[in-house]
């Protein structure tokens, strides 16, 4: 549908802001009379200075410059502000008593979009208002698409290198250790075949957590992963988890114990908080030696609950502690028991976390143990 010259262009949203910017009061009075008729909020500028710092403050959606004026004048500020990358995508239109070609060329050339001639007709100049914001509402919605398929491309090579390096090589650890099972399974003793079988159920146990991480994350990334946050009982959460890891545990012979209060509820979601403790405590128990002890605790701090998995395992190196929670190349070290990992866990975690309105942390040494703490909201 052909939209009306003068129709607003944003009418669900908040009016755009236009930038007026002259050095005579009684052209800025005719030019606010015309634009606020159409409900446009308006900033003024009585020079070219005061234009650049205004458009560095505000972000306009659309300049009205003047080009005569004294001190800095509308083509140097248009120069200026094209240049600058924070208001470089601002439309500028000029306003200008000349006509002569060149003065029109010279506008274009400092990087305008368009220009008006003095005296002002209000039809011309909303319908030229109107085009350039609709111009510069479909080009911001173009560069957020742009943005978010950007995302979504690195998130399908995430997928994909986890997919190639990290559950490759397991799978064909797996494909391998069967074959030799069936092709000499009769010259197998009874305890060399429990051996490669209890290898096999690792590995499967191993690709199955990560199956379960790569698909949530995925899953977050776009937002369809059911977020259904409701009021937990953190110490119950903590127990269907420690549960689950109980092989890991009691193949290390690691304790675990857990010392939450009964009292602490959250506001989170049950499957979301499950793999945050999930990865924690499994990275506790991967990292920490045989006869370790996992250490689970919370406490209440201003409207939020800090839960903490600690260990006394291999801790982390400082240069490493910044890029932990970040998606980084070359992140995951191969555990105690030389458990494999795909670095995929603790970001995910953060993610988990914000998307529930906490934050995550850790504190670790080298040698001595990490804990790694996240905050919730109290139920
Ligand atoms: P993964 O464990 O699958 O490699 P994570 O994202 O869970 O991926 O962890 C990334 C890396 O952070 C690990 O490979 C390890 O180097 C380090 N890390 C995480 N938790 C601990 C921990 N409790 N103790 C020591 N290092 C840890």
């Amino acid at each position: 549908m052909k939209k009306e010259a003068g129709t607003p262009v944003y009418s669900n949203e908040a009016p755009p802001l236009i930038l007026i910017v002259d050095d005579l009061h009684q052209n800025l009075a005719v030019l606010g009379n015309i634009l606020r008729t159409e409900g446009h909020q308006l900033a003024i500028a009585n020079n070219g200075r005061q234009a650049i710092s205004i458009a560095l403050a505000k972000n306009p959606d659309l300049i009205l410059l003047d080009i005569a004026m004294p001190d800095l004048d509308g083509l140097s500020a248009c120069r200026m502000l094209k240049e600058n990358k924070l208001t470089k995508d601002i439309p500028v239109i000029f306003l200008t008593a000349r006509t002569e070609p060149e003065d029109i060329l010279k506008g274009f050339e400092a990087g305008a979009v368009d220009y008006i001639t003095k005296p002002f007709k209000a039809g011309e100049l909303l319908a030229r208002v109107s085009t350039h914001l609709e111009l510069k509402k479909s080009r911001d919605i173009i560069i957020k698409q742009k943005n978010e398929l950007t995302e979504a491309l690195a998130t399908k090579d995430k997928l994909f290198s986890i997919i190639s390096h990290d559950l490759k090589s397991p799978f064909s650890g797996l494909m391998l250790m069967s074959k030799l099972l069936v092709e000499n399974f009769e010259s197998f003793e009874k305890n060399d075949l429990l051996d490669s079988i209890t290898l096999i159920r690792d590995t499967a146990d191993q690709v199955h957590e990560l199956m379960q991480n790569l698909l949530s994350w995925a899953r977050l990334q776009n937002e369809s992963l059911s977020y259904n946050p409701t009021k937990l009982s953190l110490a119950q959460e903590v127990n269907k988890t420690t549960e689950v890891l109980r092989l890991n545990s009691a193949k290390k012979a690691i304790t675990i114990d857990c010392n939450i209060s009964s009292s602490y509820s959250v506001f989170a979601d049950a499957d979301l908080l499950r793999i945050i403790f999930h990865n924690l405590i499994g990275n506790a128990i991967k990292f920490s030696k045989n006869d370790s002890i996992v250490e689970i605790s919370a406490e209440l701090d201003d409207g939020y609950v800090i839960s903490y998995v600690k260990d006394k395992g291999i801790g982390i190196p400082a240069e490493k502690i910044d890029g932990i929670f970040k998606d980084s190349p070359g992140k995951s070290t191969a555990g105690t028991a030389n458990e494999i990992g795909s670095g995929l866990g603790l970001v995910l975690c953060r993610e988990m976390v914000e998307k529930m309105g906490g934050t995550i942390g850790v504190e670790s040494e080298q040698g001595a143990g990490s804990t790694f703490w996240f905050t919730l909201p109290v139920d």
